[in-house]
């Protein structure tokens, strides 16, 4: 018989763990007990070694899907120990044993789930019930330690059912800070807007049903969630739901839905093994599934996938007994911060709808919905908020390093802070152009800082002079009369990779929309070899002008003018008319004048100037529009590429050939979806063709790729066919997004690296 023991930090609290330690315990007939300690969880294992080793495997591969393990150790003991007789989770001591990680949100679990439709149950129809295994975390931690007195639930004094519940170590409700029923916890209120302001109409069951008629009706109505307001509607009434694109100030942008179940999904997406355990885990994201038909054509036009959640609060467990499909999208104006206070959404949200189903518990953090797909197997966080966040990342080289605050990019904003091993990113904070992001931005910082007790000691940021995240970096910087380190944009996209698989030296593959560059210029088409802290730009995109600026990047038609003026100006005139583009001989003039200084090596441009070429889209009416057109036509196992050229002399890659062979097939009338196709594996052919030129330069065998583009999920499989039993390794973000989102992680790293 051995004595263990085992140590265990990370999100181990509040999550269902001490109860699952026990569980595996007694599976595994171990004897001793499991305690909460300032840094997480001390377990005392008393059993044969072999058992132990299981044990512990056991606990290290299934623990709470919410519980996030960043480190553990083992030691085993002296034999003096006491000898157990039971394995026990040994009561709370009151003081320093909450560690200062704290979990997400969690999707209402099973067993709550059964209980709101258990007419005998005291939790019966209650939309706000939840247990230690799911319910409200993050979005309602005001401060720590922890408890619920800290919370926002603080108001609301547990009945002695509750209360009974709450201090009983065998009960799932065990210290289940939010633990509510219908005799103490929150309440559903039904609000109208009459003469411009709100009228609560009705209470309870009678604001849930109001609701239910309404969306029948055809209504708008906006529903407080955990982290924000959605939008809601009925999805299958072609009406309602372009009247809310209209509303919201996106006609075109794709919805998100919420479906009653699996097989609801199954009528319109193939669902596959991967994709259905992330759509019914814990975290319950918006998982994008390729369509397999044009039935929901109207909430997602001209894009590969539908966007599907499924119910993760009793509220909308209590909802789908009515429906089985339903528009859930962020309760927001455009691309405006989600609205998660009342007054202000009663406000913001008036021109959509006059309607609100809400409860009277305040959202104290806003977080969106998370946004998942897959390549393969292989998970592509699109956005990371509700469910992942405040999840914090292991990096192992920032032990003894000072901490660091990353302040990230401005298109996708989320900063991140560290200290010691570990990375904690905020969630999703939208476009920082934006000014009511860039409150949220500000917010989020304060608040991350407080609750995880973080103290800044270096500064990383952008390279970009202008964006709003640097000029912010600079004035924390100023004001700590902290360090500063700038580092260029795309690098940082290889750098995140880097860090989730705590490497050294890789082959840099960082495609993006845009990014300011270490000559000034827009870069996003860039191939880098980064050997410890150098790094070379081995070859980039050819530079085009970047004529008009931002609005180059709104309309893809002027990158298709630009592309062909530059490559092919004979046929100019044929393919770009003046009567559909009258702004063209502007742009002409402009080229012809020389008079642009600022040049691009853009891919996500270069994606949006084939998307118009062949005539799919020519003006993005929201973000990465015309790529995502583009990538719908495709075919992941085509293998025709048009020609390209590696200028060895200048770093570049020259794509005249590209150009002229699409032109081609276009005057052959090849079907777009043939050119998006050849056009996609072209760019698969590209990276692989100079990595493996990278290689014979550099020794490297790791390809670390990143950035906005990878999120194109047909080029990510293309390219993995094309490298799949080549002598190179991939490496992509899964822990951050390889979007600007995930830049924060990189800017990190690289000082981690610089800094040994
Ligand atoms: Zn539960
Ligand atoms: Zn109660
Ligand atoms: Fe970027």
């Amino acid at each position: 018989m051995q004595h263990a023991e085992i140590l265990l930090t990370g999100i181990v609290q509040g999550v269902g763990f001490r109860p699952f330690v026990k569980r595996t315990a007694l599976e595994h007939g171990i004897k001793g007990y499991v305690e909460n300690r300032e840094f997480g969880v001390k377990i005392i294992a008393q059993a044969p070694k072999k058992s132990i080793d299981k044990f512990l495997k056991d606990i290290l591969n299934n623990a709470p899907a919410v519980s996030t393990i960043l480190t553990h150790s083992m030691k085993y003991l002296e034999d003096d120990v006491s000898d157990f007789e039971t394995f026990e989770i040994a009561p709370s001591k009151k003081k320093g044993e909450i560690s200062a990680l704290i979990p997400p949100d969690i999707a209402t679990c099973e067993k709550c789930a059964q209980e709101i439709i258990d007419k005998n149950d005291r939790h019966f129809s209650y939309p706000f019930t939840n247990c230690t295994n799911c319910g409200p975390r993050f979005s309602i931690i005001q401060s720590i330690p922890y408890d619920r007195k800290n919370t926002t639930m603080g108001k609301f004094i547990m009945c002695d059912d509750c209360n009974r519940e709450y201090t009983t170590i065998a009960d799932r409700r065990y210290h289940a800070q939010p633990n509510a029923c219908p005799k103490c916890g929150p309440e559903l209120r039904f609000i109208e807007i009459a003469d411009e302001s709100p009228v609560v109409t009705a209470r309870r069951e009678k604001a849930f049903d109001k609701t239910i008629s309404l969306l029948q009706m055809g209504e708008i109505v906006a529903i407080k969630g955990i982290g924000g307001y959605h939008l809601v509607c009925n999805a299958m009434n072609k009406d309602v739901v372009e009247k809310l694109g209209i509303l919201k100030y996106r006609p075109q942008k794709p919805f998100a839905l919420m479906a009653k179940d699996i097989e609801t999904i199954e009528e319109y997406c193939a669902v596959n093994k991967d994709e259905k355990n992330m759509l019914e885990g814990q975290q319950k994201p918006i998982v994008l599934l390729t369509k397999e038909n044009e039935i929901l054509e109207h909430v997602a036009q001209g894009v590969k996938d539908l966007g599907f959640m499924l119910p993760y609060t009793p509220l909308h467990y209590l909802l789908f007994k009515h429906f089985s499909l339903l528009v859930f999208t962020s309760g927001n104006i455009s691309e405006e911060a989600l609205e998660n206070n009342d007054d202000s959404a009663y406000q913001n949200l008036a021109n959509i709808t006059q309607y609100y189903l809400s409860y009277n518990r305040e959202i104290y953090n806003r977080i969106d919905d998370s946004i998942v797909t897959f390549a393969g197997d292989q998970k592509i966080l699109i956005r990371k908020a509700r469910g992942f966040v405040p999840k914090p990342i292991n990096i192992a080289r920032g032990i003894g390093k000072p901490q660091i605050f990353a302040s990230g990019a401005d298109m996708k904003g989320s900063f991140g802070l560290t200290k010691e091993n570990i990375f904690i990113g905020s969630q999703y904070l939208g476009d920082l152009a934006f000014a009511s992001n860039t409150k949220f931005y500000k917010e989020s910082l304060e608040y991350f800082q407080s609750i995880f007790e973080m103290k800044p000691q270096i500064v990383m940021t952008d390279s970009h002079p202008n964006y709003f995240s640097t000029r912010l970096a600079q004035e924390f910087a100023e004001n700590n009369e902290l360090p500063i380190h700038f580092i260029q944009h795309h690098k940082a996209h290889i750098y995140s990779v880097m860090a989730e698989n705590d490497l050294e030296n890789v082959l840099g593959v960082s495609f993006d929309g845009t990014g300011y560059g270490d000559d000034g210029n827009i870069w996003g088409g860039e191939f880098f070899i980064i050997n410890n802290t150098e790094s070379e730009r081995f070859a980039h995109l050819n530079y085009v002008p970047m004529i008009s600026g931002e609005r180059a990047a709104k309309e893809p038609w002027r990158m298709a003018l630009i592309y062909l003026y530059k490559y092919y100006p004979e046929i100019v005139d044929s393919i770009i008319t003046e009567k559909k583009f009258p702004q063209k001989d502007m742009i002409i003039l402009q080229l012809l004048n020389d008079s642009v200084r600022l040049q691009t090596s853009s891919m996500g441009r270069f994606f949006d100037a084939v998307a118009s070429l062949i005539d799919v889209c020519h003006f993005n009416s929201y973000e990465g529009e015309a790529p995502m057109k583009l990538e719908a036509l495709a075919d992941e196992n085509f293998s025709e590429y048009y020609h390209f050229v590696f200028d060895k002399q200048r770093s570049l890659i020259e794509v005249d050939l590209i150009i002229k062979g699409i032109v081609n097939d276009i005057q052959e009338q090849k079907s777009k979806k043939y050119i998006s196709s050849k056009f996609h594996f072209t760019i698969a052919k590209m990276v692989f063709d100079l990595c493996k030129k990278m290689k014979n330069e550099s020794g490297i065998d790791a390809v670390a790729l990143s950035g906005g583009v990878f999120q194109n999920v047909v080029l990510v499989n293309m390219i993995k066919r094309v490298f799949a039993g080549s002598e190179l390794k991939l490496f992509w973000n899964t822990k951050v997004p390889p979007n600007d989102a995930g830049i924060a992680l990189g800017q990190v790293y690289s000082y981690l690296l610089k800094s040994r």
